[in-house]
C-alpha cells in the first residue's frame, strides 16, 4: 500500500434518491481531485450500486490492495458491525483482497466549520447570539454515538458565539426534535436554527425538518428555521481524504474507553465482549427484505471487553493458529501483556502486535510450585499496574491446566478475571488423528485422566482399576512418562488385552505422528518409536474406527 491507495467509499443506503445522488457526486468530487489512484463508492444496503458492485469494478481494474471507508459520521452499528461484516464478504470473494478501514468521519473541524456555515446560511444575517441550535443526530442504540452528537453541540458552540447549543435526536434516543425544540423554548429561546448532523438527504433528515415546521407552526411567536446538510462539498472531500491518509498510516485513534462493547455502561452491560447483534431500527423497512446482516466487528480495530487491570485466562486450543476461539483471539489482540504457557500455540504469541510484552511462562525459574507462585504474583502485578493481561494457555485452561488455580488467586488479590475456554487436546489431538472420542454404538462414555503419576503413587486419585473395568474411552494426557505402568494395571484389572490404543504427538503441529497398537504392546512402545510429549494416548474400542 502507499499513499496512492484506491480509495473504496461504503455508504450504507439510504430509500432517497436525493442522498443516494449527493454520495454519487462526493465520490465524483473526490476521485477528480486526483489524488488517489482510483475511487469508488458502493451501499450496503437499499441504494444501488451495492458495495459488491464497487470492490467488483475496484478489482477489476486490478486492484488488490485498497483503503476501506465507513462513510459515517459516528461510530455505531454500521460502522462497527455491518460494514465491516460486508468487507469480509467482499475479501470472500475476491482472494487477495486486503483492505485498510478508516475510522468514521466525526467528530472533525471540518464538519464543524461546515455546520457552522450552513447554519449562518439558515441565518441570512440574523445575529449568532441571539441564535439558539438545536443539533440534531440521528440517534443510536449505541450510547457512545449519541454522547459524539453532544460532543460535538459542545465543540460547535465552543467560540462561534451562539446563544447555546443543545443536542437532540431523531430516532432511537432522547432528547427528540420536539422535546429539545421546548427545552430552549423553555430557556427563553426566540430563535432557533435546527442543525441537522447528516451527511446526505434521506427519511430521516426529512423528518427532522417536518417535525421543526410542526413546532414552529404550534409556537408562532418562535423563529425556527432548518439548516441544510453537509452535504456534498470540498470540506467533506478534503476530511474523507485525511480518513484515507490516516488509514493507510495505521493511524487510527479512535477512542474506544466508552465502547458499550468493551466496557460496562450502565444499562448496557448485555452488549460488553459481545459482537454487534442485530437489532431492528424503527426506521427500517418493515419486510427487511434484502437485508443480511452478519455482525460482527470483522476488521474495525474494535477492542472487546478486556479492560486495563483484568486478567484473561484464555484457552488457546491444541496447536495450529486457528483453533482458538474468536473469543480468545480477540482478547488476545486486546491485550498488553501474555503471559504463555509451554503448549500455548506458538505461532498465536509470534503474531502478536508490536509492543506486547510476552512473558514465556516456561522459562519462569524455581521449581515446579514456585513457578505457579510467581506466575499468579505476575498476573497480579500486572492487572494491578493497569494492563490488560492474557493468560495463554494450551488447549482448555481448565483441563489440567491449572487456569482455576490462577483464577483464584487473582479473586483473592482482588483482580478481576474473564475465562474463556478453548479446545483441548483431549478431544482434539485424537480428532485430528482420525479418532472420535465417542460413537454411537461402540463408547458411550469418555474419561479424560492424568498420567502424571504413576499408578500406586500415594498422592494419585485415580481409581486405575475402575478404569480398567469401564468399557468407554480412556484419554490419557501428560502419560508419556508412565505409559507402560498404565498399560499394565489396565491389563492387571480386566482390560483385554486386545484394546485398541492410539497415540498421538505433537496433534495440529507440523510434527504430527500417530501409532495404534494394542493395550498388552504399549510397554514396549517407547523403545520402538520416538515417545516424545506433548502427546495424547486413547484407549477404548473407539480407535479401531480410524479410517
Ligand atoms: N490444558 C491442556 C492440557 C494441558 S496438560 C488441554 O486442554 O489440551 C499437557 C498435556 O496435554 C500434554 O502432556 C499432552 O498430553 C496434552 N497435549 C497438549 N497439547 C498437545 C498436542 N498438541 N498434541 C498432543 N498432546 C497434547
Amino acid at each position: 500500500m502507499n499513499d496512492r491507495t484506491p480509495l473504496l467509499i461504503v455508504g450504507h443506503g439510504t430509500r432517497s434518491a436525493a442522498g443516494v445522488a449527493q454520495f454519487a457526486a462526493l465520490v465524483d468530487r473526490i476521485r477528480r481531485r486526483g489524488t488517489v489512484d482510483d475511487v469508488d463508492g458502493g451501499f450496503i444496503e437499499l441504494s444501488r450500486p451495492p458495495l459488491t458492485d464497487a470492490v467488483g469494478a475496484l478489482a477489476g481494474r486490478g486492484h488488490r490492495h485498497l483503503v476501506a471507508l465507513p462513510l459515517v459520521l459516528a461510530a455505531a452499528g454500521h460502522g462497527k458491525g455491518d460494514i465491516p461484516a460486508a468487507l469480509a464478504r467482499e475479501k470472500g470473494r475476491h482472494p487477495g483482497l486486503r483492505y485498510a478501514y478508516g475510522r468514521p468521519l466525526g467528530p472533525h473541524p471540518l464538519l464543524h466549520d461546515t455546520l457552522a456555515e450552513r447554519i449562518d446560511a439558515a441565518l441570512a444575517g440574523a445575529d449568532r447570539a441571539g441564535t439558539w441550535i438545536a443539533l440534531i443526530g440521528r440517534g443510536s442504540t449505541d450510547p457512545d454515538a449519541n454522547a459524539e452528537v453532544a460532543k460535538v453541540a459542545r465543540l460547535l458552540w465552543e467560540g462561534r458565539g451562539y446563544a447555546g447549543v443543545e443536542p437532540g435526536f431523531i430516532s432511537l434516543a432522547e432528547p427528540s426534535v420536539p422535546a429539545v425544540l421546548e427545552r430552549l423554548r423553555r430557556l427563553g429561546a426566540r430563535r432557533i436554527v435546527v442543525a441537522p448532523y447528516f451527511l446526505f438527504a434521506g427519511v430521516l433528515p426529512d423528518r427532522i425538518a417536518a417535525r421543526s415546521r410542526e413546532f414552529a407552526v404550534d409556537h408562532p411567536g418562535l423563529d425556527v428555521r432548518v439548516a441544510d446538510l453537509i452535504g456534498d462539498c470540498d470540506a467533506l472531500a478534503d476530511l474523507v481524504l485525511e480518513r484515507h491518509a490516516e488509514a493507510l498510516r495505521g493511524d487510527i485513534r479512535m477512542n474506544c474507553d466508552t465502547c458499550a462493547y468493551r466496557v460496562t455502561l450502565p444499562g448496557f452491560v448485555d452488549k460488553v465482549g459481545r459482537p454487534q447483534t442485530p437489532h431492528h431500527h424503527p426506521d427500517d423497512p418493515a419486510d427487511g427484505s434484502g437485508h443480511h446482516h452478519h455482525h460482527h466487528h470483522g476488521d474495525h480495530r474494535h477492542e472487546p471487553a478486556l479492560r486495563p487491570g483484568q486478567v484473561a485466562v484464555v484457552g488457546g486450543g491444541p496447536g495450529p493458529d486457528d483453533l482458538i476461539t474468536v473469543r480468545g483471539q480477540a482478547l488476545l489482540d486486546a491485550a498488553d501483556v501474555v503471559v504463555a504457557d509451554r503448549l500455548a500455540p506458538a505461532g498465536l504469541v509470534r503474531r502478536l502486535r508490536p509492543g506486547v510484552l510476552v512473558v514465556d511462562a516456561a522459562k519462569v525459574p524455581r521449581g515446579p510450585a514456585m513457578a505457579q507462585d510467581t506466575i499468579n504474583a505476575m498476573l497480579i502485578a500486572h492487572a494491578r499496574a493497569g494492563r490488560r493481561v492474557v493468560r495463554l494457555k494450551g488447549g482448555d485452561p481448565y483441563v489440567f491446566g491449572r487456569g482455576h488455580e490462577e483464577v483464584l488467586a487473582c479473586a483473592a488479590a482482588g483482580v478481576e478475571t474473564v475465562l474463556v475456554p478453548g479446545v483441548s487436546s483431549a478431544v482434539a489431538a485424537p480428532a485430528l488423528a482420525g479418532v472420535p472420542v465417542t460413537h454411537r454404538g461402540v463408547a458411550h462414555d469418555v474419561t479424560v485422566v492424568s498420567g502424571h503419576l504413576p499408578p500406586g503413587h500415594p498422592d494419585s486419585l485415580v481409581d486405575w482399576a475402575a478404569l480398567a473395568r469401564a468399557r468407554g474411552t480412556v484419554v490419557l494426557l501428560m502419560a508419556v512418562e508412565n505409559i507402560a505402568k498404565i498399560a499394565a494395571v489396565l491389563v492387571e484389572h480386566g482390560r483385554a488385552p486386545d484394546t485398541p490404543v492410539l497415540m498421538v504427538r505433537d496433534a495440529g503441529q507440523p510434527g504430527q505422528r500417530s501409532w495404534s497398537l494394542r493395550l498388552d504392546e504399549v510397554g514396549g512402545l517407547a523403545a520402538r518409536v520416538d515417545v516424545t510429549p506433548p502427546a495424547v494416548f486413547v484407549v477404548g474400542p473407539v480407535v479401531g474406527l480410524r479410517g
